[in-house]
């Protein structure tokens, strides 16, 4: 049996898409609240009575949210096209070394709209 967790998060970031059709809105720069769901799925430890401490992601994530808040997201390496899917795989590929147990990273540029990334 297995249990999944999740913590949002939010920030601020520019960017323009650079690969889109002459004209597209999105290659235009403009900013986004970006949210950013990690979910973390595993046993619930019989003692603490959780997955892992919410709090232990929070700082685990937090180096990652400070390269990304209030920035121009075209300029981090890795970020060159930084559509949703390209900024989930990057999210996942800074965090899953430390959180072996992340099952999904879901990342939002608007209220309806947004994708999730997940690596079997
Ligand atoms: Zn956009």
């Amino acid at each position: 049996m297995s249990t999944t967790i999740f913590k949002d998060f939010q920030f601020e970031a520019a960017h323009r898409l650079p690969h889109v059709p002459e004209g597209h809105k999105c290659g235009r720069l403009h900013g986004h609240s970006f949210m950013v769901r990690l979910e973390i799925t595993g046993e619930v430890d019989p003692h603490s009575g959780w997955i892992m401490d919410f709090a232990d992601l929070k700082a685990i994530f937090k180096p990652v949210w400070e390269q990304l808040d209030h920035q121009y997201l075209n300029d981090i390496p890795g970020l060159e096209n930084p559509t949703s899917e390209v900024l989930a795989a990057w999210i996942w590929d800074k965090v899953k070394p430390k959180v072996p147990q992340l099952s999904a990273v879901m990342v939002k540029e608007t209220c309806n709209a947004g994708c999730i990334f997940r690596r079997k």
